[in-house]
């Protein structure tokens, strides 16, 4: 029978996030402490485990069907792949950031200096865009050093939080690329590979969509429940139940994590009780 092979990192950033949303998907592995390869019991599906700098290649060349990996690195390497879907999680920047000593008006800063990274080829482009020339120091490592150490005169690297540029004393002063963890694929996958792909897309969706929303259970006066119905808009429309005590209902419905936040004051103010907010294992639509 076909299998997919799908590529993750084998320790690293993206490593834990990636075997979770496998996990969660329902696909067991059998995970063997130095193994490459791990073979699903429940599904059509082979683990490899990789660097990630080496996915997009392994995927470019069919050795692993798809992969799991920082956007970055697809953009970096420049390979043929398919951007197959994003997966929110890694979520980062690659910025340029200089020393914070040093005033900074424009990128014309960047004219005639040297500029330490691990990404050469998207810094490249970056500077062909906007016409500057600059000396990249490709380094593979340890990048936000360079400048206090005189190999650089600022860097290109990865941002999260700004900490570790904080505690190199460096700053962000321009955002070049936003990323994200996100799954590629070999251009023109065979029709077996593509059905259990899609089958596989179709459970990261509801694994996804489970995350981002939430299960809401409250009580409300009848003569309010349009006003809440409006301020709650579900996957349809929300159910409703009449309660025990006369003129009460109770409503169930879904909301998005980040509008319940926003409505909740107006629930109130419309005289819903008992709100509840439970969390969706599951969402299909
Ligand atoms: P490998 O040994 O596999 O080559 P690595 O050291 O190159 O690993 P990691 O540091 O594990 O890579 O980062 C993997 C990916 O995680 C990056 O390419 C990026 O997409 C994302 N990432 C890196 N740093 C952060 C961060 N601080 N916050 C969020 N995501 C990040
Ligand atoms: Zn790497």
């Amino acid at each position: 029978m076909e299998t997919l092979k799908i590529a993750i990192q084998k320790s690293g950033r993206l490593s834990e996030k990636s075997l979770e949303l496998i996990e969660e998907c329902g696909i067991k592995h059998i995970q063997g402490k130095r193994k490459l390869i791990s073979v699903s019991p429940n599904f059509p599906i082979e683990l490899l485990f990789l660097r990630d700098d080496d996915i997009p290649q392994y995927v470019a060349d069919g050795v692993a069907d798809i992969g799991i990996v920082g956007e970055n690195e697809v953009l970096e390497k420049g390979k043929d792949v398919e951007l197959t879907e994003r997966l929110g999680f890694a979520r980062c920047r690659l910025s340029l950031a200089i020393p914070q000593s040093i005033q900074y008006k424009d990128n014309s800063y960047f004219n005639g200096k040297r500029i330490a990274t691990s990404y050469p080829r998207i810094l490249q482009k970056f500077l062909d865009e906007n016409k500057l020339n600059a000396e990249i120091h490709e380094i593979s490592g340890s990048v936000e050093i360079a400048p206090s150490i005189g190999l650089a005169d600022s860097i290109f690297d990865i941002v999260s939080s700004g900490s570790t540029l904080v505690s190199n004393r460096l700053k962000e002063v321009e955002v070049v690329i936003q990323s994200e963890a996100v799954i590629i694929s070999t251009p023109g996958l065979k029709k077996a590979k593509k059905a259990i792909l899609n089958d596989f897309i179709f459970r990261i969706h509801a694994v996804l969509q489970s995350k981002n929303n939430k299960y809401i259970l409250l009580n409300a006066p009848n003569e309010n429940l349009e006003k809440i119905i409006n301020i709650l808009p579900g996957i349809k429309s929300p159910t409703v139940m009449p309660l025990f005590e006369p003129g009460w209902s109770s409503l169930h419905s879904v909301v998005n994590e980040k509008k319940f936040w926003e409505i909740i004051g107006k629930l109130k103010e419309f005289g819903a009780q008992g709100i509840l907010v439970i969390p969706i294992e599951k969402m299909i639509v």
